[in-house]
């Protein structure tokens, strides 16, 4: 039956997306954003923070899988994870797929959304909160890493809500300076970094941030249909330069290793490495610096 209620994302004043919704699932003010999970017809349950949509179970796939696993596999012997943010669990589950992770430390500074994410939005995390190598932390990322030992992490992959309120300080120097000394020599850091077509400034601001702490500096796009304004750029900050030009051969043999291959619906070896090449409306957000 079709209601007339609709959930209209507030991300661009003058341009967005609605969703026809079935059922209120939650609407929670925590202390630090307002939650909405509803039921929709067109994509599942779907997860709303200060307005923005964060997570769809009918796309949620692409998003998690890429963000997870290319940064590992072009690592290629990544043990322990930091994740900060992706208080859905999706991410830890996919770096739990991977057998040759030792420890996954997930880092969520609003416990209210891990909370109703277990409640409301079961199969994004799957079994991965119970997982004996998971260690799921409530707190702000940029007190973690600044804290965390030096060479701690092999990856670090930040799935945070855009930079403003709480997920302003995980765009800043201190932020990278400190990631950069608690990743490892051949560590590296991903990161959401918007829809340039509409949020340039968001990959081109934090590239050139970026460069003041890592030697390697690029992107990687991908195209999530509930992140309006086609390609989605994740952020790469590595300290060894060749790890985002890793050969589609190299790629698979390390996905067959760690258990990956056949798993995914949208990442594959050639996708991994064909999201490097980047178009010119992007690549030149990221010259800009
Ligand atoms: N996939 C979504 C996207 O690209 O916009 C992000 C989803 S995930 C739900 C975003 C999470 O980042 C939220 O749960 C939010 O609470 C968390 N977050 C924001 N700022 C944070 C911070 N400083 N430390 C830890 N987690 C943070």
């Amino acid at each position: 039956m079709a209601t007339d209620c609709w959930i209209n994302e507030t991300l661009y004043p003058a341009w967005g997306q609605r969703f026809r919704v079935t059922r209120e699932l939650a609407r929670v003010r925590s202390a630090f954003q307002d939650i909405g999970i509803f039921e929709t017809e067109t994509h599942g349950r779907i997860m709303v923070l200060d307005g923005v949509i964060q997570i769809t179970e009918r796309d949620e796939f692409v998003y998690q899988e890429m963000l997870t696993h290319v940064p590992l596999l072009a690592h290629g012997a990544a043990e322990n994870i930091l994740i900060i943010g992706a208080g859905d669990g999706g991410v830890l589950r996919r770096v739990l797929l991977h057998t040759t992770v030792r420890r996954a430390v997930m880092v969520e500074i609003d416990g209210e959304v891990i909370r109703l994410s277990k409640k409301f939005l079961p199969r994004i995390a799957g079994d991965a909160w119970t997982d004996f190598r998971a260690e799921v932390i409530v707190g702000d990322g940029i007190d973690y890493v600044k804290r965390a030992p030096d060479a701690a992490f092999d990856v670090i992959i930040v799935d945070s809500t855009d930079p403003i309120g709480v997920g302003e300080v995980l765009f800043t120097d201190e932020f990278y300076r400190n990631c950069a000394r608690i990743l490892t020599p051949r560590g590296l850091v991903v990161n959401q970094c918007g829809v340039p077509f509409m949020q340039a400034d968001e990959l081109r601001d934090t590239s050139i941030r970026r460069r003041d702490f890592f030697p390697h500096v690029t992107a990687y796009v991908i195209a999530v249909p509930t992140y309006i304004g086609g390609f989605m750029t994740l952020g790469w900050a590595a300290k060894d330069a060749l790890l985002s030009t890793v050969t589609v051969d190299v790629i698979r043999a390390r996905a067959e290793k760690a258990g990956i291959l056949g798993t995914t619906q949208y990442w594959t070896p050639e996708i991994h490495h064909g999201a490097f090449n980047l178009p010119p409306y992007i690549a030149r957000h990221l010259a800009a610096g």
